[in-house]
């Protein structure tokens, strides 16, 4: 059976997509944890960053990217945000499917965390 975020890409599981285009799809993550928590996945199917190959490249700059804009369509801009890719069992990554998290809309804690 393909993957939780595979099957949110194939809308077989309902989410709250705030962006998609033909290689990426971000989503509002189900247990935020600070008022604007959105998850930017790639449509290709890359376990996570130690899995990356140099042709994933551009992939990952766009996902970093759409966070970017993303960030100011929800007015986190100016106020701040963090980036995160948990990577493995150390990094606390429970979903295997490369995820970036876009976190913000109110203070966090200082690193680290
Ligand atoms: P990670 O610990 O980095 O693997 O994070 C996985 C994230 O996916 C967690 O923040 C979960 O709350 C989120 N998540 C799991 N299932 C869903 C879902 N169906 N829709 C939206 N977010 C989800
Ligand atoms: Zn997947």
């Amino acid at each position: 059976m393909a993957c939780i975020f595979c099957r949110i890409i194939n809308k077989e599981i309902p989410t709250d997509i705030v962006y998609e285009d033909k290689e990426i799809v971000a989503f509002k993550d189900i247990h935020p944890v600070a008022k604007v928590h959105i998850l930017i996945i790639p449509k290709k199917h890359i376990e996570s960053v130690a899995k990356l190959k140099s042709s994933d490249i551009m992939l990952i700059g766009k996902m970093i990217w759409q966070a970017k804009i993303l960030a100011e369509k929800f007015g986190i801009n100016k106020t701040g945000y963090k980036l995160l890719f948990n990577c493995g069992k150390d990094g606390g990554q429970v979903i295997k499917h490369i995820h970036l998290h876009l976190i913000g809309g109110q203070k966090l804690k200082n690193w680290p965390i």
